[in-house]
């Protein structure tokens, strides 16, 4: 699957969230093929064109898509020393596609702050600097081996070594990897070594029931993420705490009390999905209507694998219809009627939204 790690200073609301997120956990009967693990949350990705998919085809069950979160406890200023459970901590994070970052915005005299203060920005830094850390060790001693397979004078060796170096300069500084300007090629080569600041990075923003606007700790936030071209997410995890356990029309007055369209989740999951570089194609039958996950670029056969590594294998064609022909048209047929219906060959990049319909042989 595809995850994102929930990173944070002790006691900024990370397992409040984690516990919300996980509450309405999917059933594991539809997702066999996923591990079982207390830390990892399988979260149903809401999207409502599934919904609207599921009422012109009437299938029998409706399936949504999921990302995983895991819950990464332990990280405290030292963890790159191993200090806390620091080695642990970096083991299970260099295994994550992503990270998000909870920060502590809301004021409470009952919650104590590890630090003795509030200061979202500074607890930022104190992660950032142990994340650099953690990737300034790894990268050192990848470069030490290098170095001595270079002296042979091996181009291979030596451009490695080089962009080693680079990498090490820069976390040298306390300089996060993913805004280096590595290219993607380069970017490969360190993925290699499961570097931590070359994972793609958002902020959840954990603020007080009434801190989404007029609030100096939020825009503190805010201000550091744009200055690093990452996105933030405002969210009260008391409030998510409280959601996750009604029943849906409960839920619709809560919000409602509240001003809010919809539980902050779904906007966590969303800015997840979409950090981690994920899209969404739908299936849709008589027996199942379903939304599926693919890397954004992937080819129709690849898609095709999500499904089943014996579509992918014998892929012959794709029949596709976008979301919107595919509603505007009143499901397939009518896409047909209209001429919105058409048939791609195995170097079709899917589009967002894409309908599909995969033809192979078993
Ligand atoms: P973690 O250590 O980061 O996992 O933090 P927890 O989720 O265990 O939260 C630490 C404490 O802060 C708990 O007592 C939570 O009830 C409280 N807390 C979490 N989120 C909020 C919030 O949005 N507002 C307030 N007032 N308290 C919160």
């Amino acid at each position: 699957g595809f995850n994102c790690g929930i990173v944070g200073l002790p006691n900024v609301g990370k397992s409040t969230l984690f516990n919300a997120l996980t509450q309405n956990d999917i059933p594991a009967e539809n997702y066999p093929f996923c591990t079982i693990d207390p830390n990892v949350g399988i979260v149903a990705v809401p999207d409502p064109r599934l919904y609207r998919l599921a009422e012109l085809v009437r299938p029998e069950r409706t399936i949504p898509t999921t990302m995983e979160f895991v819950d990464i406890a332990g990280l405290v200023s030292g963890a790159s020393k191993g200090e806390g459970l620091g080695n642990q901590f970096l083991a299970h994070i260099r295994e994550t596609d992503a990270v998000a970052m909870v920060l502590r915005c809301f004021e409470s005299e009952d919650v104590h702050h590890v630090e003795g203060r509030v200061d979202p920005r500074a607890d930022a830094e104190t992660i950032h600097t142990e994340l650099a850390l953690a990737d300034l060790d790894t990268v050192s001693r990848a470069l030490t081996r290098q170095e001595r397979a270079a002296k042979s004078g091996d181009k291979e060796a030596v451009r490695l070594r080089d962009l080693l170096e680079r990498a090490r300069q820069a976390l040298d500084e306390g300089e996060p990897l993913r805004t280096q300007g590595f290219s993607e090629e380069e970017c490969r080569q360190l993925q290699g070594y499961h570097l931590i600041t070359l994972k793609p990075l958002m902020y959840i923003a954990n603020v007080a029931e009434d801190g989404f606007s007029d609030n100096p700790l939020l825009a503190d936030v805010q201000a550091l993420a744009e200055s690093e071209g990452a996105q933030v997410v405002p969210v009260c995890a008391a409030i998510e705490a409280e959601l996750a356990v009604l029943d849906d029309e409960e839920r619709d007055e809560f919000l409602a009390e509240y001003g809010l369209e919809e539980p902050g989740l779904n906007r966590v999951i969303r800015a997840g999905y979409d950090l981690l570089g994920l899209q969404t194609f739908f299936t849709a039958g008589e027996k199942e209507a379903r939304a599926w996950t693919v890397r954004q670029g992937a080819t129709a056969p690849e898609a095709a694998g999500r499904i089943h590594t014996d579509m992918q294998r014998g892929f012959i064609r794709a029949e596709v219809v976008s979301y919107d022909d595919y509603i505007a048209h009143s499901g397939e047929q009518g896409a047909k009627d209209a001429g919105r219906w058409r048939l791609e060959g195995k170097e079709y990049v899917l589009a967002e939204g894409d309908v599909v319909h995969f033809r192979f042989n078993v």
